[in-house]
């Protein structure tokens, strides 16, 4: 797509918010410097003996960006175009968005250059294992903390989590989050990230006294955060009117159900390939193809971006007819459409806020883990609401009162808290 950024500018775009915000409240000297760049970087090599015999060598990363506030926290991305910047710029959203609900983690992310459609299963579970033993001696409870990202999941997390405890001679659940249940994984982790994004949504939308059934909704993506939020969105009664996937988009005015959508998707695996009406499932009456970027032009009331970042850029961010923009995926709004936007009076629910669901029930999860108890689904349903509702009217109490954006009063939020611990913690630190 035109117009959107290569990876090294990704990382320069998000330290120009990162200074915006630094100016806005003031934070100078240590704290400002410590910011400007990750705490830690490893590059690593990922060799996997491949199916055939031969042997694949795949680069990888580990960023730790700030682990002021707690151990670096943060998923692992498995797709062709991870690069350093990328990794580097995830750690600092992750260290932002940790901050911004209040969560005692720092931020940091891991990636290897891969495509994983490629991989066998086998070949994905050395690949999986091998990253581990590569960075085993920069994570652990207490240091950095891996989680699920883009195409790595649960099953990936069990891997991970089981060549952890062979390194270290035991039992450590809490060195990885986002494992399955069996494995010491948190109940509600899966659905999370779309659980807290719809929390934040409902959480907006009861200000503008807007309701559900009068709010058409597009949906970028239909991954793990795409499909949860949808689904949930679905059930209390929002229209979800398109959805998209890498290939293509679908499109319903009278409204799509996302399982129907998700078992035809197992089945044909590309949305533009579905049987949109049979006799076992029916997405919708009157279903129509289109483009897949004509998903993000459409006239409705919230577009929920949960593909990849950069989706919405200086080229296309004019085009947009949406109401309201809801980020569920990582900075899918670069820092020039956000302007733009904001020019627009076109508000954005940020995803230093509306995403933290999946990395506050890994914080459970982590709890879970130490304290070596279990809780109730409805038990972290119930908190994850709880900490959003008090986060996020904070996030709009501020914005209201300082006259910003909700991404502007978010971001000093977070960026006030980290700098606040910075300047705690004494003139002499020489480590982190
Ligand atoms: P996923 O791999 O399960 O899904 C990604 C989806 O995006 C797929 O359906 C893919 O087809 C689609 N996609 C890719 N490029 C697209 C394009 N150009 N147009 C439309 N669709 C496209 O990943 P996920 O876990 O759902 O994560 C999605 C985003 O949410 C990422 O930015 C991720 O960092 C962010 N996120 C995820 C979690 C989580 O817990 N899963 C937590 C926080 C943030």
């Amino acid at each position: 797509m035109s117009g959107q950024m290569d990876h090294a500018n990704l990382f320069d775009d998000a330290r120009t918010r990162l200074v915006e915000v630094c100016q806005a409240i003031e934070i100078q000297g240590d704290a400002r410097e410590r910011l400007m760049q990750p705490s830690l970087s490893l590059q690593v090599s990922v060799p996997v003996r491949m199916d055939d015999g031969s042997l694949k060598v795949f680069p990888g990363w580990r960023i730790q960006y700030n682990t002021t506030l707690g151990p670096a926290k943060g998923g692992i991305r498995f797709h062709p175009d991870v690069s350093q910047e990328e990794v580097t710029t995830l750690s600092f959203w992750m260290a932002v968005k940790c901050a911004v609900v209040d969560l005692p983690y720092g931020g940091g992310k891991g990636g290897v250059k891969v495509d994983p459609k490629k991989l066998s299963k086998l070949e994905l579970e050395r690949l999986a294992r091998g990253y581990i033993r590569a960075i085993a001696d920069v994570m652990g409870p207490e240091r950095d903390i891996p989680a699920p990202d883009v195409n790595t999941n649960a099953t990936v997390m069990g891997w991970m989590a089981d060549e952890f405890d062979h390194l270290a001679r035991g039992k450590v659940p809490a060195a990885i989050t986002g494992k399955p249940p069996e494995l010491g994984g948190s109940l509600g982790r899966v659905a999370a990230t779309g659980r807290g994004a719809l929390h934040v949504l409902d959480l907006w939308a009861a200000r503008e006294k807007r309701k559900p059934e009068e709010t058409r909704v597009a949906v970028q993506g239909f991954g793990n955060a795409a499909y949860h939020f949808a689904r949930l969105a679905y059930e209390q009664g929002y229209r979800i009117v398109a959805v998209s996937d890498s290939k293509g988009a679908i499109y319903s005015q009278d409204g799509l159900d996302p399982d129907a959508i998700k078992e035809q998707k197992e089945r044909n695996r590309r949305l533009h390939d579905m049987v949109y009406c049979d006799d076992s499932v029916c997405v919708a009456e009157d279903v129509e193809k289109i483009d897949r970027d004509e998903l993000l032009t459409l006239e409705v009331d919230v577009l929920a971006l949960a593909a990849l970042e950069d989706q919405i850029h200086e080229e296309n961010v004019d085009e947009v007819r949406a109401g309201a923009l809801l980020e569920i995926a990582n900075g899918p709004v670069s820092s020039r459409a956000d302007e733009r936007l904001e020019e627009r009076g076109i508000p954005v629910l940020p995803d230093v806020l509306a995403n933290t669901g999946g990395v506050i029930v890994s914080y459970y999860e982590w709890v879970q883990n130490r304290s070596g108890e279990r809780w109730s689904e409805e038990d972290i349903n119930q908190r994850l609401a709880q900490r959003l509702e008090r986060q996020s009217e904070l996030v709009f109490k501020r914005a209201e009162r300082e006259e910003i954006s909700y991404r502007r009063a978010a971001y000093r939020q977070g960026i006030e808290r980290i700098a606040h611990a910075i300047e705690l913690r004494g003139n002499c630190q020489d480590s982190e």
